[in-house]
């Protein structure tokens, strides 16, 4: 069972439940693909160790071949290679390594070189019965993407894999999110929270995966978040209500079920719904 754990909006709670739930459930893995800011280890403190670095291919222009066709400049849809009157200029972090320069050049001027743009960590603990992967995307590079896919290569399709995703809606959400069996959107009962939910629910429909809702910090706001989940037939899997004890434990990195054990159970109880809702394909 492949879970992710997505939000429309940053600060609601996501990594919260992703951790809170693998924990809950035991023998799981944890994949931390919000790759530009991973935090799931915040909780766990687990001792990572690093497994292997992210490359993508970049071209690289042998200009004693190229005849400044401008060929792969007109080819490039990410204007990651521009042609000047006398020269190539390229832009390696706007290059997605589609290869389709190095095709469409006529003489073969163009040859591809690795760049490292991440890693992947793995960490394991005595303390606590899960395996924590980790994508971190290095500082100043913009495509998160490639992280999140090479991170979701090692998912262990024997075990259960929760996929803490990056926030909003963005590329790297939906590649956190495509091919998983099921989405837990995490929102909060106010303005915002309602705003950027009725997007990722857009996102998910999309994408064509099973969702439900986990409304965090219940008891603050109003009550439109969740007329609208009744509204559009989302059904509510949790609510964890705004509590102070539960905020206290977030602020020192505590998981709050390893002190509120009731909660373990309640985790438990909303891993068994998702099963029957993906078993039962939607008709929950
Ligand atoms: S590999 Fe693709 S994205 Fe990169 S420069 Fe060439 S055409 Fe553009
Ligand atoms: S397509 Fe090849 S020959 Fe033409 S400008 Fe690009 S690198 Fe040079």
């Amino acid at each position: 069972m492949k879970i992710a754990i997505a939000s429309g909006k940053g600060g609601t709670g996501k990594t919260t439940v992703a951790v809170n739930l693998a924990l809950a459930l035991g023998n799981a893995q944890l994949l931390d693909c919000d790759v530009e800011e991973p935090n799931c280890n915040l909780f766990l403190g687990f001792n990572l160790k690093k497994e292997e670095d992210v490359n993508i291919t970049v071209p690289e222009v042998d200009s004693g071949k190229c005849t400044l066709c401008g060929k792969c400049a007109e080819f490039c849809q990410y204007n990651a290679i521009a042609k000047l009157p006398r020269s190539l200029m390229l832009f390696p972090k706007l290059c997605h390594g589609c290869g389709g320069c190095v095709l469409v050049c006529p003489e073969n001027a163009i040859i591809e070189e690795k760049r490292s743009i991440g890693i992947l960590e793995k960490g394991t603990s005595e303390r606590f019965n899960i395996e924590l992967l980790q994508g971190t995307l290095n500082i100043g590079e913009p495509m998160a993407s490639p992280v999140i896919r090479q991170l979701k290569a090692h998912i262990d399709e024997s075990t259960v894999a929760i996929i803490d995703s990056p926030p909003g809606t963005a590329c790297p959400v939906i590649a956190s999110v495509a091919e998983m069996d099921y989405c837990v959107l995490v929102t909060e009962p106010t303005p915002f929270g309602l705003n950027d939910l009725i997007l990722a629910v857009d996102v998910v429909r999309q994408l064509d995966i099973l969702f439900g809702v986990v409304i965090n910090r219940h008891g603050l706001g109003d009550g439109r978040v969740e007329e609208y989940c009744q509204s559009e037939g989302v059904p509510i899997l949790m609510k964890i209500p705004y509590d102070r004890k539960i905020a206290i434990l977030y602020s020192k990195g505590i998981p709050f079920i390893e002190q509120m054990p009731v909660w373990k159970e309640s985790f438990r109880g909303m891993y068994e719904d998702i099963c029957k809702h993906v078993s039962c394909k939607g008709d929950f």
